[in-house]
């Protein structure tokens, strides 16, 4: 992808442009530090925005009971995964927390109460990305968890409300995977070194299609209602953790922007990188 030369240097967002909204498929946490397609294609993003006051990231990895959303001046880099090599577990990301992100989440979102949280920090979902994207960590970084006990819908009409973050430059970024079934996990030749190499079930690929296609003609209740979606979709979310934060991204898409897909490949047959840009 060519980055036109007047984006190159990552200028300031002006308040009045609206902020994109991006859903990125994490995957491995290896991406953070790994050379490879899809996080070449997330360090191109972060060249190519227009740089964010803060950033507020919805992660699969932070689930609550209600919504809370982290208020700390200083988060820290949580290494919420096992089994993987110690460069891994070396990275810290220090970007600052943003207090005033949080407080304004807080006031904006009636749906809910939204609570203040001080024991969280940033978990892989999230810094495994940002790390790529922005590694000079000096942009704020505020996590808005999950609540674990709520249906899609509630998930949809909270995320509505975080629309006017959009017009105060902060970046919202929805951190997940539409395909998700690491109980399904295989490699096309048998062995890990595959794990980068395009490979997708039947069923994977056809939720994956069929979650593009309802994207694309503005389906957003079917896909609140994924339930009803039929035997593939069931496959490609046996919990819904990793799904959510796609809702979130896509109920802020405003009426005249339109979606953008990227790393659109299915890995280890059972997920799927499947990314967008709403703008
Ligand atoms: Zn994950």
């Amino acid at each position: 992808m060519v980055i036109p030369e007047n984006k190159r240097q990552n200028e300031p967002n002006k308040a009045s442009e609206r902020m994109p909204v991006l859903f990125i498929g994490h995957g491995s946490p290896m991406n953070a530090i790994e050379d490879n397609p899809w996080s070449r294609e997330w360090g191109e993003w972060g060249k190519k925005l227009p740089a964010p006051r803060a950033i507020l990231c919805i992660s699969a990895h932070w689930e609550t009971h209600g919504s809370g959303v982290t208020a700390m001046e200083q988060p820290r880099t949580i290494h919420d995964f096992g089994g993987f090599p110690p460069e891994l577990y070396a990275v810290q990301y220090p970007a600052p927390g943003s207090p005033w992100l949080a407080s304004r989440v807080q006031s904006i979102v009636h749906h809910a109460r939204v609570e203040p949280d001080q024991s969280w920090g940033l978990d892989h979902g999230c810094w495994s990305i940002l790390h790529v994207m922005y590694p000079q960590a000096n942009i704020p970084v505020v996590q808005l968890s999950l609540n674990h006990d709520a249906p899609a819908q509630y998930h949809y009409d909270l995320a509505k409300e975080l629309a006017p973050l959009r017009e105060e430059g902060v970046l919202i970024l929805a951190s997940g995977n539409m395909v998700h079934n690491l109980r399904r996990v295989v490699f096309r030749n048998g062995t890990v070194e595959d794990f980068n190499v395009p490979y997708g079930l039947d069923w994977a690929i056809e939720a994956n299609d069929l979650f593009k296609k309802l994207i694309l003609e503005n389906q957003h209740q079917a896909l609140i209602d994924y339930r009803k979606l039929g035997n593939a979709v069931q496959m490609a979310i046996p919990t819904p953790e990793h799904y959510l934060p796609m809702l979130y991204s896509l109920a802020l898409k405003g009426e005249n922007e339109s979606v953008t897909f990227f790393n659109d490949v299915a890995l280890a047959g059972s997920l799927t990188m499947t990314s967008m840009i709403i703008q």
